[in-house]
């Protein structure tokens, strides 16, 4: 039996600890939010339930489609043991269609269709903002290998078609979405992190209404009830 250990980290979202087996690890999801890079603070009461049952949901079915995970075991409501991986710098983004910054920057407006599906890369530095980088610079800077950028490129574009065609068939747009991917102690890189309704952009795809995080950010209401309908629609309850 794996044991819990001490508390390795905390983030603004997740505690990590370490356990008995120097490969597994426990998150422990919170419902502290955050915005804007740490800017904004609050709560979103049941949020940790809500992501973490998700995301194992999730991350179950994409290992049943071949791509490999961190997922190992759900311990709880808030708590999953995951393996132990060194975390890639980067946030992987995937657009299906035109929205948050992107909207912004290229003066698009948000749910405009586009012609293909867009990966953005952001460099992970709270200090820095997150800054967009491309893969010049991620070679140059040595945040990964060309081999480990190509394999987290090709199973990013896979998670979205399954991601996409899943999402479809319970009335949710998937708009867009932020991937972390990690390197076990053998050097594989496995997706990590989460994929909830802190991490994608989910629109109801007849209303269009958001059931997800921009509530928080915008401060639209309904927070709590847009993550319990998405919760009703992925698991059932
Ligand atoms: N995202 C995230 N964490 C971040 C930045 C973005 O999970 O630190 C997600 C966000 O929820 C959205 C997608 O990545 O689904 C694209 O976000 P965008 O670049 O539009 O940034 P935002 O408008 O959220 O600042």
């Amino acid at each position: 039996m794996v044991e819990k250990t001490e508390q390795l980290y905390e983030g603004k979202a997740k505690k990590v600890f370490a356990t008995t087996d120097p490969d597994l690890v426990i998150v422990s999801y919170k419902d502290d939010a955050t915005a804007f890079n740490g800017a904004k603070k609050g709560t979103i009461v049941g949020k940790g339930v809500v992501n973490n049952r998700m995301s194992n949901y999730l991350m179950e079915k994409l290992e049943e489609r071949g791509i490999p995970t961190h997922y190992v075991q759900e311990l709880s409501e808030r708590e999953t043991l995951v393996k132990r991986v060194q975390i890639v710098p980067l946030e992987v983004i995937v657009r299906n269609i035109a929205a948050g910054s992107l909207s912004k920057r290229l003066g698009i407006p948000e749910g405009t269709p586009m012609k293909r599906t867009v990966l953005e890369y952001c460099y992970k530095c709270d200090e820095l903002d997150d800054p967009m980088v491309n893969a010049y610079h991620i070679l140059a800077m040595g945040y990964c290998t060309q081999e480990e950028l190509n394999t987290i490129a090709t199973m990013a574009l896979k998670i979205n078609q399954f991601l996409k065609k899943y999402f479809a068939s319970i009335n949710v747009e998937l708009v867009d979405f932020k991937l972390e991917f990690g390197k076990t102690s053998d050097g594989k890189i496995v997706l990590a992190d989460e994929i909830s309704p802190d991490t994608c952009r989910f629109w109801d795809a007849t209303t269009h209404e958001k059931l997800d995080k921009d509530r928080f950010r915008r401060d639209m209401g309904g927070v709590e009830d847009a993550y319990k309908e998405m919760m009703k629609r992925v698991l059932g309850e």
